[in-house]
């Protein structure tokens, strides 16, 4: 039996990750947080009845709490709920899987207490990778990655040297705008941008999709996790999403890992690893695909890729900076108050604006992140 806990239960990864628990019966959930979403994380409870559940917010705490008296499961809220949850003592896993930097402190606290990561929350190494890395060699802790891209080098890398890693190759689809120029993209709506070709996803991960700033997120995460640096990282268009990623070795071999689009297969591989567990999923029919093709991003139009590149390069607090703006921007765009070219120029707005902290704390990573967000508060639309 493993036991897990899930940040972020309720979300398109936290779902998904319950739906493996539903396949594996050796699974055990000991804990589940939530923002918001009582009414899920109520049938969660009855579903999986976890030791712990944990609602961000206080006030749908006391709501949960309520609703779900009749049973034995403690009921925490906030960050406090979070960290406490993050180290109990049952678990072995924490699956982080919330969005946002909310998932740091949680992701340190698990570290510490030796608990394998489960990592989807890719902001935690965006901000802090710094932090994150060393602290889990210290501990000998396992960073597992969620993420499909990151999975798929992770498998390619199985039993591999890594000090032979020419290059990464990183894919990318594209998203729903792939292919249009900036005049193509003014009028775009939130309803144009969420329909994303190949994945199902949350609205945030999907947008950033749209604007390449995930995959300058990525790119970053990549460079935490492999620990190569970004002129190793080869961003590739493969608008089919069938190649999830890959290595390409000093001898010219390229290994990479392919499959249909299902977020179960990665978050399996990473509960399960180094094990590979029968799944119903669907299977890759090469002979129905008949071809698949590549293309260079186009960082011009699509400039979350190239702003990225550039955070990266600064580096300290300024990922943190991009990753905030960006946040911000997308919260903006999906509640009609500005236009899908906007984010952009919000995110550019905000790096321009930043004084840079080499090496920041957890406190100096979360003071920029209200920094960005403050400056875009008084910003005019
Ligand atoms: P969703 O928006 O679907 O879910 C986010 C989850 O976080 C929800 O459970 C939400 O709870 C919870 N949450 C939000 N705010 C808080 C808070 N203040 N306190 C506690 N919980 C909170 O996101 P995704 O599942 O799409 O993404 C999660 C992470 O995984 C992101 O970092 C994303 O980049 C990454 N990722 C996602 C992929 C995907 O396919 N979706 C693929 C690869 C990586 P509630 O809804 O109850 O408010």
């Amino acid at each position: 039996m493993k036991n897990i806990a899930i940040l972020g239960s309720t979300g398109s990864i936290g779902t998904q990750t319950l739906d493996v628990v539903r396949a594996n019966p050796d699974l055990n959930v000991v804990g589940l947080a939530a923002g918001s979403n009582v009414e899920l994380m109520e049938k969660q409870i009855r579903e999986f009845k976890p030791l712990v559940a944990v609602m961000g917010d206080a006030n749908k705490a006391n709501e949960l709490a309520d609703r779900v008296k009749d049973t034995d499961v403690k009921i925490l809220s906030g960050m406090d709920g979070m960290l406490e949850m993050a180290v109990m003592p049952q678990s072995e896993v924490l699956v982080t899987a919330i969005v946002g930097m909310i998932g740091i402190r949680p992701t340190i606290a698990a570290i510490k207490e030796k608990k394998t990561i489960a990592l989807a929350n890719k902001e935690t190494l965006v901000t802090a990778g710094h932090i994150i890395i060393p602290l889990a060699k210290e501990n000998n802790v396992a960073i597992l990655p969620v993420d499909s891209e990151h999975s798929a080098i992770f498998q390619s890398l199985n039993g591999e040297n890594k000090e032979r890693i020419s290059k990464i190759l990183l894919t990318a689809s594209g998203g729903p705008f792939r292919g249009l120029k900036t005049e193509d993209l003014q009028g775009k709506t939130k309803y144009d941008a969420l329909k994303h070709p190949n994945w199902s996803m949350g609205q945030k991960i999907t947008i950033d999709s749209a604007t390449l700033v995930n995959k300058g997120l990525e790119v970053m995460e990549a460079k935490w996790l492999f620990g190569v640096e970004r002129e190793k990282i080869d961003v590739i268009i493969h608008p089919q999403s069938i190649i999830h990623s890959g290595v390409e070795f000093v001898d010219g071999a390229v290994i990479a890992q392919m499959g249909v689009p299902d977020m179960k297969l990665p978050i399996q591989y990473a509960l399960f690893y180094p094990d590979r567990r029968p799944m119903d999923t669907g299977r890759l029919d090469l002979k129905a695909l008949k071809s698949i093709t590549f293309e260079e991003p186009d960082i011009e139009t699509f400039k979350g890729l190239k702003m990225a590149y550039e955070a990266m390069d600064i580096g300290g607090s300024m990922p943190t900076v991009f990753n905030a703006a960006n946040e911000k921007a997308v919260a903006l765009f999906l509640n009609d108050k500005i236009h899908f070219l906007d984010i952009y120029d919000i995110i550019a707005e905000a790096m321009s604006n930043h004084k840079v902290i080499e090496n920041p704390s957890v406190e100096e990573i979360l003071d920029s992140e209200q920094e960005a967000y403050d400056l875009i508060a008084e910003m005019k639309f």
